[in-house]
């Protein structure tokens, strides 16, 4: 499938290195690993600001929809508009959905319909696939303008 954003597993390397990303965040973006639950650094992570995907910089999450599902996993019950890609996974004799970033199609986690009204969606992601900005929802109408 063609990507906007398509680099060689050398060249992704590089970049997760540069950004001082999680020691596995290649083999969890590239190869769909699955950190260990309670292990990755936003699973208890409560700051205002918006979760990006830790290859592209594409965002994916405010921290609004985020929510202690008590799996192990950050959670959220909504993504941004148009920023995952979901794709039916049949690996490990379970039938899931996987979810990838729509513009790198790096491996972000699954997605579950056992989350909170109104949509029921519980996206539980890795934190190794996530890099988090901080600073308030830019729709919040307090938030302060970019500078
Ligand atoms: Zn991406």
């Amino acid at each position: 499938m063609t990507r906007p954003v398509q680099k060689t597993n050398a060249q992704w390397q590089a970049i997760l290195q540069a950004k001082g990303a999680e020691p596995d965040a290649l083999a969890v973006t590239r190869h769909a690993a699955t950190e260990r639950p309670f292990s990755g650094k936003y699973q208890a992570h409560w700051a205002d600001g918006s979760y990006h995907c830790i290859c592209c910089g594409a965002k994916l999450f405010d921290s609004v929809s985020k929510f202690d599902a008590g799996c192990g996993w950050p959670s959220f019950r909504e993504a941004a508009p148009d920023a995952i890609e979901d794709i039916v996974d049949r690996s490990h004799g379970m039938l899931r959905t996987e979810t990838v970033c729509a513009q790198c199609g790096a491996h972000l986690g699954h997605v579950f319909e056992d989350g909170p009204a109104p949509r029921g969606l519980r996206y539980c992601m890795n934190s190794a696939s996530l890099e988090f900005q901080s600073g308030k929802n830019p729709s919040d109408p307090g938030a302060d303008p970019p500078s």
